[in-house]
């Protein structure tokens, strides 16, 4: 890798705005959203349901077209890509986790992480490097459901790492798990950011999953409001509180300038 590759921050998002149009109404799910992270950083985006951040992450993917603004990923403007070149470059540089999981009810844990590399011929396959990392090694030969929800979540985060991504990207990847397993995916999540200099955005609402990254940025109607390091907060309800100010403090300044 190039010293010049080394500075391009893995994603770079600028002043991007995203309309959703039913019939005569115009949502404006998000509006004029700028974002760096940095290699090897952990970002959540925090929000509250409706805040809009399933489409920036959507967006962040080249899953859903965007109204104006910019996303580059590893230093590639997803705009300039075709349909055909979208698809294999999310495939090779982006890891994507959903709450749900999205794995394949009839392959195997192991043949789920070897999916994105399955038709890259000589592309090295550390898949059962990844199922030993997260634990999985004596799940391997077992399908999604005859696994636990936080397997199966481990799961999805082994396929998102195994084609060695610029960036992972999750959407509330603790929504549909107790609190345990909930809280195992967050340690996962920190350590590969640790150990292995991971880039890692995850958009949530749950203040527990954003302690777990570097810094916390704030969506509210679409717009990035505010953010805080996490450096300064022991406990996830510290966390929720600096939220919350800032969430006051937002509504305060609205306030004032109409
Ligand atoms: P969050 O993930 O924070 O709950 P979303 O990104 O899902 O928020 O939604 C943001 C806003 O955009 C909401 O007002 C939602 O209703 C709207 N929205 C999301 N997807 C669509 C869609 N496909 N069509 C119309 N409106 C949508
Ligand atoms: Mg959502």
């Amino acid at each position: 890798m190039s010293e010049a590759d080394r500075d391009t921050p893995p994603l770079l998002v600028e002043h991007l705005t995203k309309r959703f149009r039913q019939g005569s109404r115009v949502i404006e799910a998000l509006r004029d959203v700028s974002m760096t992270v940095r290699r090897g950083e952990f970002v959540a985006t925090m929000g509250a349901s409706g805040s809009g951040k399933s489409t920036l992450l959507h967006a962040m993917a080249g899953l859903t077209d965007i109204d104006a603004g910019s996303i580059q990923v590893d230093g590639r403007d997803l705009a300039g890509l075709s349909d055909a070149e979208l698809t294999r470059f999310r495939r090779e540089r982006i890891g994507l986790v959903f709450q749900a999981y999205n794995l394949m009810p009839l392959l195997t844990a192991e043949d789920n992480v070897r999916l994105p590399i399955m038709d890259r011929r000589g592309a090295p396959d550390n898949t059962l490097a990844l199922l030993e990392r997260l634990g999985l090694s004596d799940r391997r030969a077992h399908k999604p459901d005859a696994l636990s929800g936080g397997e199966q979540q481990r799961v999805a985060i082994a396929r998102a790492l195994v084609a060695d991504p610029a960036i992972i990207l999750l959407d509330e990847p603790t929504g549909n798990l107790d609190s345990v397993a909930g809280a195992e995916i967050c340690t996962l999540l920190r350590a590969l950011c640790d150990e292995q200099d991971r880039t890692i955005v995850v958009v949530t609402h749950e203040p527990s999953v954003a302690l777990a990254a570097d810094r916390v940025e704030i969506l509210r109607d679409g717009r990035i409001i505010g953010g805080f390091p996490t450096a300064d907060f022991t406990d996830p309800q510290g966390l929720a509180n600096a939220y919350q100010d800032a969430l006051r403090q937002a509504a305060d300044r609205a306030e004032v300038s109409s």
